[in-house]
This record gives C-alpha cells, sequence and structure tokens, in this order.
C-alpha cells in the first residue's frame, strides 16, 4: 500500500457521526470536528445548570472574566457571538451590554445592544451604587448597616 493522497484521505475522513452536544448525526468533513454546528460548540461550554438565570462560559475568558470563543479564523467574543445567535445582527458601532453585570454570562436574556455611551452610563451608575454601598457599609446611622452577629465589633445594645 502506498502512502495516501489528501484526497483518498479527505473521503476516509468524511464520515457520518454524531454531534457531540446534541447527539444528531452530521458528515464530518474534518476528523477533529465534533459537533454538527458552531452552535453546539458553543453550547457545550456554557453552563445553565446553576440556580441564576446567568449562562456561565465554561470557554477561553480574558482577564476581565469575558468569555472568547473561536469561530473559523475569528475569536469573537462569547457574548456577542451568543447575542448574534439568539436575538440579532449587532449594528455597526454597536456594543453588546450585560445587564445582569456578569461578564462570564452568555444569556441571550441578559444582554442588549448599546453605544459606548450606554456603556460609560451604565458604568457611572454602577460606581455610584457601588460607592453608596461602601458608605451604607462604613455609615453606622445607615439602616441599611448590619454587623456580622459574629464579629467581634458587633453589639446587640
Ligand atoms: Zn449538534
Ligand atoms: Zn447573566
Amino acid at each position: 500500500m502506498g502512502s495516501k493522497t489528501a484526497y483518498e484521505s479527505f473521503y476516509q475522513n468524511l464520515k457520518e457521526v454524531p454531534c457531540g452536544f446534541c447527539g444528531n448525526n452530521f458528515l464530518r468533513t474534518n476528523p477533529n470536528r465534533r459537533h454538527c454546528s458552531d452552535i453546539c460548540r458553543f453550547s457545550e461550554k456554557v453552563d445553565k445548570s446553576s440556580t441564576s438565570p446567568c449562562w456561565i462560559w465554561l470557554g477561553t475568558k480574558n482577564s476581565k472574566g469575558y468569555g472568547s470563543f473561536r469561530v473559523g479564523k475569528k475569536n469573537l467574543k462569547a457574548y456577542r457571538f451568543s447575542y448574534q445567535h439568539y436575538i440579532a445582527d449587532i449594528p455597526e458601532g454597536m456594543m453588546v451590554l450585560h445587564s445582569c453585570d456578569n461578564p462570564s454570562c452568555v444569556n441571550p436574556k441578559h444582554l442588549r445592544v448599546g453605544t459606548a455611551q450606554d456603556n460609560a452610563d451604565d458604568m457611572t451608575s454602577r460606581n455610584r451604587q457601588a460607592v453608596k454601598e461602601k458608605n451604607a457599609r462604613w455609615n453606622p446611622n445607615s439602616t441599611q448597616h448590619k454587623l456580622n452577629p459574629n464579629s467581634y465589633f458587633y453589639d446587640p445594645s
């Protein structure tokens, strides 16, 4: 037997195999392919089992917690892929924002498009909220101020 030509090995690899996610048979053109579609490949990396309504991305994440997902030669943000797949194309120049404030979430229900300005506004209100919470924690007169009963500082009198 001589060595196989590329043509021969292509046809040898061409097989009907079940998708690793949905189980439907698909025609595999590459032996490394385990899924029938990008969305099956995507879904396998999403954890929906948590009690939180967020869908947590289990694939590669950047330092800020935003997931990335490779499609062809492009490295997409996982939540942008989710938005495009489940909702609609993202208009030119628009950003996809998280209403749940969880960077690794890819639940399309928690995503919406907005401008860079919307994003900045979101951040401002979040920062304001964070400052408020911080003040609440340190302001002894605040009604939101609750000390842990196990704390050394706790004095119920
Ligand atoms: Zn599939
Ligand atoms: Zn979420």
